[in-house]
């Protein structure tokens, strides 16, 4: 029995739920098995194979069924031509760059984001390779115009930003990239595809780490990239089959699992975290609050354009309060996890302290050390007295 193609007449919703599930031929079953065989029966004569090819009966490291359901799904969700799933969000990341950039190449990225494209760019790339790249607040479309050189391959920019929350404008940045023969990457990490569409704004690519809201209950690592075909087989054959930074079956398949929920998880989590940036502001010991969804948020007018159901789960505030205090009112929370990563079910806090060395390129409130907070699916009632009894025994409120 062959499903009908979801992609063109059903909402994200139903998508989220169909797009690459199929009835298992074999067996019957409604769901689609996982299959964790490393190597697949040739052919009669397997002479005229292509050993570099991305088909997916041959070897998995070349391609599986797991990860090709999950690519056909998050090119429908992103609204892109194709996907490439890969093992992590750095292994997508890094596999773009190396796709995309040679020597001579220039490159426009944002001042923040991951702190892997930091080291990729300004450091491996760069120095190992030859590539030039120029660090701009891309918040500012003059800075991004003034950055551009003849030579410029790629702007790349990471919106909301990690750790910042900082808001760049797709739409603007894109009609600006093409202006100039250049491709513009977002990574989408912190809105996912139920917030933030990029290539619908105008972008070339779409990277998403899949082990932040995507699969959303913090047990597997995943990355992608999404948009045209003719690229996306560069980097199939690059990073997965040559650099072999392949997904593993049983990770796509989680990941299949968990993004059936995406919608319904990111509505909870925009709801929380906005309800949790409002109880902030009112807390007399919290500096500053970081959060595209509030009012006083400096790009929230650029933030209400182009994230359509709301600003994701993540925010960053500050506390009027020394090293020790940050370190201790996170011993007193119970619901919340101090641990890094974000997207997850739960709630996870970190302080990120005043020795990072790319503080330089932050506002000035984010110079003293600050919590990144990734907002979980709980109660938000329970989060909020969660961060109220904490700061009742820091004698913060
Ligand atoms: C976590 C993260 C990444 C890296 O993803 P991994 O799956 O940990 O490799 C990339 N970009 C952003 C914005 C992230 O938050």
């Amino acid at each position: 029995m062959a499903k009908r193609n979801f992609d063109d007449e059903f909402g994200f919703q139903t998508r989220a739920v169909h797009t690459g599930n199929d009835v298992d031929s074999e067996t019957g079953a409604i769901k689609r098995p996982i299959t964790m065989a490393n190597s697949y029966e040739l052919p009669y004569d397997p002479s005229d194979l292509n050993w570099s090819s991305a088909g997916k009966n041959l070897y998995t490291r070349n391609g599986g069924s797991n990860q090709q359901y999950l690519q056909e799904k998050l090119a429908s969700l992103e609204g892109g031509e194709d996907c490439v799933v890969l093992a992590s969000g750095v292994a997508a990341l890094s596999g773009l760059f190396f796709a995309l950039l040679k020597s001579g190449d220039h490159v426009v990225f944002s001042s923040v984001t991951y702190i892997a494209v930091y080291r990729l760019l300004n450091e491996l790339l760069k120095d190992k390779f030859g590539v030039e790249t120029t660090i701009v607040d891309t918040t500012d479309i003059e800075k991004v115009k003034a950055a551009i050189r003849p030579n410029t391959k790629l702007i790349h920019i990471e919106t909301p930003g990690n750790p910042t929350l900082s808001i760049s404008d797709i739409e603007k940045i894109a009609e600006l990239a093409h202006a100039n023969g250049a491709l513009l990457s977002v990574d989408n990490t912190f809105a996912s595809p139920f917030n933030q569409r990029p290539i619908e704004l105008g972008a070339d690519f779409t990277v998403e780490s899949l082990t932040k809201y995507i699969n959303g209950h913090g047990d597997a690592m995943g990355g992608a990239i999404i948009g045209k075909k003719e690229y996306l087989d560069i980097i199939r054959a690059q990073s997965q089959i040559n650099l072999g930074a392949t997904i593993s079956p049983f990770n796509a398949w989680l990941i299949m699992r968990g993004s059936v929920t995406l919608p319904l998880r990111m509505k909870q989590h925009n709801e929380n975290a906005l309800k949790v940036a409002r109880y902030l502001k009112t807390v007399k010991g919290v500096s500053f609050v970081a959060y595209p969804g509030l009012e006083d948020h400096p790009n929230h007018d650029v933030a209400v354009k182009q994230m359509k159901n709301g600003f994701g789960g993540v925010l960053s505030f500050g506390l009027k309060a020394d090293h020790d205090t940050y370190n201790r009112f996170v011993t007193h929370l119970k619901v919340i996890t101090s641990a890094v990563s974000l997207g997850h079910d739960e709630s996870l806090i970190v302080f990120l302290g005043e020795n990072d060395e790319r503080q330089y390129l932050y506002p000035e409130e984010f110079h003293n050390g600050f919590f990144r907070f990734s907002v979980g699916i709980e109660d938000a009632e329970d989060i909020i007295e969660d961060l109220r009894q904490a700061f009742e025994k820091e004698k913060l409120l």
